[in-house]
């Protein structure tokens, strides 16, 4: 099932079956065709499982992009393959120093060594008014990362944020937490969608968001 796939992303058939791709150099081991499709695995990325469960993204293509928690770079490198400026933030300088490699191949993929909670931090270096923030850092607070980076989104940009329910309380009930996040977040979006991942993830839910004027 999905609606409209962003321009750059295709279902492409590898070991006979249709799965998610885009166009690049592979990074996490993922089967590539002879026309260049690399897999897109939606059990490694909760953006990839947001489009495999057919959700209303509003991903077109060409984006600009503001990436939190992009850890080594598998979910974010699918991103610059089909978005335009793609910023990744990570904190932790393992993985950062991989998704330097990621990088070399995408111009348009800026690894930023910094802690999304700290945006004035990188906010010299991200441009505004960008179309979307993709967010998947699984640390407590996530609602207040996302209100916090909300300054770099235009007027109707979209957040696509992972929540996951153990980074905020491992004891909690997971709707429980999804719903105090889902309330905090309010303060400064309006959700529009919001779809558990089970299927590929446990105990997170998709959240996608527009700006609050
Ligand atoms: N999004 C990645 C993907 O699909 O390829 C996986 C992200 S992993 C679940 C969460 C990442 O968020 C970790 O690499 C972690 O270091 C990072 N992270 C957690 N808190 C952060 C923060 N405050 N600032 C930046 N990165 C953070």
């Amino acid at each position: 099932m999905s609606l409209d796939l962003p321009t750059g992303v295709e279902r492409r058939r590898f070991d006979g079956r249709g799965r998610l791709a885009t166009r690049g150099d592979p990074v996490y081991g993922e089967p590539q065709d002879a026309d260049g499709w690399r897999a897109w695995d939606a059990g490694r990325s909760k953006l990839g499982a947001m489009l495999e469960l057919g959700m209303d993204v509003g991903l077109v293509g060409g984006e600009g992009v503001l990436y939190l928690g992009a850890a080594s770079g598998t979910t974010v490198s699918h991103v610059a393959d089909f978005a335009g400026p793609t910023y990744a933030v990570e904190f932790a300088p393992r993985p950062t120093r991989d998704l330097l490699s990621v990088a070399e191949s995408r111009p348009n993929l800026f690894p930023l060594l910094k802690d999304a909670r700290e945006p004035r931090t990188y906010a010299h270096v991200v441009e505004a008014d960008l179309d979307c923030i993709v967010q998947d850092v699984a640390t407590r607070g996530q609602a207040r990362v996302a209100l916090r980076n909300r300054q770099f989104l235009a007027s109707d940009g979209r957040l696509l944020a992972a929540i996951k329910a153990r980074s905020e309380d491992v004891l909690d009930d997971p709707e429980t937490v999804f719903e105090n996040t889902l309330e905090a977040l309010r303060e400064g979006y309006e959700i529009l969608e919001t779809q558990r991942l089970d299927r590929f993830h446990d105990d997170h839910l998709a959240v996608v968001a527009e700006p609050r004027s």
